[in-house]
């Protein structure tokens, strides 16, 4: 009569159960990012919610305790790697290949956008944990640390499966990475419609897509309107402490240097806002690079 217990653990030998693991891979690891942001928010005794793909601090930040806040989320996705990966080690199992495989969809992630985008993460977000290391502010040590963690992961899995590189594994892993890709999107889209208007007062970046301070006008330009501008992340690399660290080392110079430019800038098609804003960006990245 044996023979006809059910089997209590069939569905996790479903062809279907390492799609369901490699997305719920995908949600959790990049939920442990957001925790990393908001445990060090919260030792430092700041209020922070973590959501599923974006930490919400509820108080400005001190620029030291900014740049640890951003370190810890690379610490949680480095993390969320590494257990993957470990996890893995014990027993090298399908599904335990689709969990690792979720937990290097942020480094991926990262590692196209900085091929892509010249930086794995918007905002400044990686240049504050840079400065948090002791590293340099504007350098690529986190761009370059996700891509190495992302081919070492990479080559491991193939070391402990024992895969062989087939066109059918090609295959599968191209289908994976675009759903990866779609999941990671369509979290980040989701998390961000639902909780935006509830912990967010402002938004905080794609300022050239939502239309967010304006670019100071001629004859308007105070040290004050650069700052608010430059801190809101919508010139690349610059947030709002390093938009106060510019300001107070560069003050007179950048109020001459954006005077000029909004007297002097003409855009092709500067009647669209967005357009002109990002005309207008890259004049001032552009002097502010003469700047640094
Ligand atoms: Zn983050």
């Amino acid at each position: 009569m044996h023979s006809q217990t059910p089997d209590r653990h069939a569905f996790l030998r479903h062809p279907s159960m390492p799609w369901v693991v490699f997305t719920c891979a995908i949600v959790v690891s990049f939920f442990i990012h957001e925790m990393g942001h908001c445990a060090v928010a919260w030792l430092y005794g700041y209020p922070a919610i973590p959501t599923p793909a974006k930490e919400y601090i509820l108080k400005p930040l001190p620029e030291a305790v900014q740049y640890q806040v951003a370190l810890g989320g690379i610490l949680g996705s480095v993390a969320a790697l590494l257990a993957g990966a470990f996890w893995l080690h014990l027993r090298p199992t399908a599904s335990r290949s689709a969990l690792l495989a979720g937990a290097m969809t942020a480094p991926g992630f990262y590692t196209l956008r900085f091929i892509l985008a010249g930086r794995g993460h918007d905002g400044t977000e990686f240049q504050e944990a840079q400065a948090a290391l002791g590293l340099r502010y504007s350098g690529h040590a986190i761009d370059w640390l996700f891509v190495g963690l992302f081919v070492l992961a990479t080559l491991f899995w193939f070391w402990r499966t024992g895969a062989r590189p087939t066109p059918r594994l090609a295959g599968r892993l191209i289908v994976g990475a675009l759903g990866a890709l779609i999941v990671a999107v369509l979290l980040q889209s989701i998390n961000n419609a639902v909780f935006d208007p509830l912990f967010q007062s402002k938004p905080k970046q794609n300022h050239l897509l939502t239309g967010g301070p304006e670019f100071p006008k001629c004859g308007q330009t105070t040290k004050e309107s650069i700052e608010t501008y430059l801190a809101s992340g919508t010139v690349k690399a610059i947030g709002p402490v390093y938009a106060r660290k510019l300001v107070e080392k560069f003050g007179e110079e950048m109020v001459a240097i954006v005077e000029r430019e909004s007297a002097r800038r003409r855009c092709p098609f500067a009647y669209m806002p967005s357009v002109k804003a990002i005309c207008l960006t890259q004049t001032l990245q552009r002097s502010l690079s003469t700047l640094l």
